[in-house]
């Protein structure tokens, strides 16, 4: 247990802030035991995995941050189960050579396995919530001052496009610890997506040779291609959610910009349109290249920001600022944050 840690480089966004006690955790049993510390001294707890996902925006972060290191897989007869603190493009390399096929279409995600269930990751056609079967969790009760193990099925988890249980009040109190997925012994290929079906036209491969090694590699080569390198520059990958609107409102802004993609999907709200939010900032608002301080909209793909070294969080809040502006000016959409905020 340390005291006043610095976060800055526990984060890929790279923004200089500390937080007033930090551990890392390698088993459920720390893990349970940095989580009763946390609340005998009345501190707030937050668990990081890679940090690749979370904006820092406060100098200091009060309470007890707590690194998840908790690692292991293994294949479980049909299933295969990983700790949390795995490393998830790791995992989906293992995955594949252990011939279980699924999470191919994942490939080159930043972050570890724990969070994967948090937002429901998804990429060309793909979302993990189909290949999880459960998720085990340590759910804390701070009026007991208790931490206890439990096993949610894929249902409890309440998926939805970027969402599930973990995101919403009734999941704050869960930590997961593990998750175990149900993958196929059969490869059950997926290449709907646009960039996926290029990239195989440009390496001369037909639809019949394609393996899921092929597609990890088409992956990984598209996403290195469009997104900048984490260890390189200051990042958190795509900042924003693409916006699922309504029908009629996606009429209105089509009969603005024709081009405009939409794909429709179903929601508990009806059938709504998808829009690429990446296609209006460089489209509509042409905000490619846009910096606020140290902070500015990414050449190749504008819903990923770029912090410089030595940016403050000030600079991403303004330049999130002037994007959100932008857009609701143009589109009369709120767009929303995918990263996760700490304040
Ligand atoms: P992209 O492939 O240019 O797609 C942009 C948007 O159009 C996404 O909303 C995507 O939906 C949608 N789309 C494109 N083709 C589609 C099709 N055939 N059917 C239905 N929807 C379609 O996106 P990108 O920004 O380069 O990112 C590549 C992939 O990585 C996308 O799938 C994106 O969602 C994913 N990604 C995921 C996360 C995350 O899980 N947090 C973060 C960054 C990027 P989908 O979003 O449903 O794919």
């Amino acid at each position: 247990m340390q005291k006043n840690y610095p976060l800055t480089n526990l984060t890929t966004l790279g923004v200089p802030s500390v937080a007033e006690c930090f551990c890392v955790v390698r088993s459920v049993e720390e893990l349970k035991k940095a989580l009763i510390f946390a609340m005998k001294n009345d501190l707030e707890y937050r668990v990081i995995g890679e940090g690749s996902n979370i904006f820092l925006e406060s100098e200091f972060i009060r309470g007890l941050v707590i690194k998840n290191e908790i690692r292991g897989k293994e294949v479980v007869d049909s299933l295969v189960r990983s700790n949390a603190g795995e490393n998830w493009d790791d995992f989906v390399a293992w995955t594949i050579s252990q011939k279980r096929y699924g999470l191919e279409n994942l490939s080159w995600i930043p972050g570890t396995v724990g969070a994967s269930p948090v937002q429901n990751i998804g990429a060309y056609g793909v979302e993990v919530a189909a290949f999880i079967h459960s998720v085990e969790v340590c759910k804390v009760s701070r009026s007991e001052q208790s931490v206890e193990c439990k096993t949610l099925s894929r249902i409890d988890c309440c998926f939805g496009y970027r969402d599930s249980i973990f995101k919403k009040p009734e999941g704050k109190d869960y930590i997961i610890t593990s998750v175990t997925f149900d993958l196929s012994a059969e490869p059950n290929i997926n290449i709907s997506y646009p960039d996926v079906k290029v990239w195989l036209e440009r390496n001369s491969k037909k639809a019949s040779d394609v393996t899921p090694e092929l597609v990890r590699e088409a992956i990984i080569s598209i996403r290195k291609a469009k997104l900048p390198d984490l260890t390189q520059v200051g990042t958190a990958g795509s900042f924003f959610k693409n916006p699922v609107i309504k029908p009629d409102h996606f009429a209105k802004i089509k009969s603005k910009y024709d081009g405009i993609p939409g794909f429709p999907i179903n929601s508990k709200e009806g059938p709504m349109i998808k829009v690429p939010l990446a296609w209006i900032l460089d489209s509509v608002c042409k905000v490619k290249g846009l910096q606020i301080g140290c902070a500015y909209v990414h050449e190749k793909q504008p819903l990923v920001l770029i912090n410089k070294k030595g940016g403050s969080y000030n600079d991403i809040q303004s330049l999130v600022r002037e994007l959100s502006r932008r857009v609701f000016e143009a589109t009369n959409i709120n767009i929303e944050q995918e990263v996760v905020s700490w304040r």
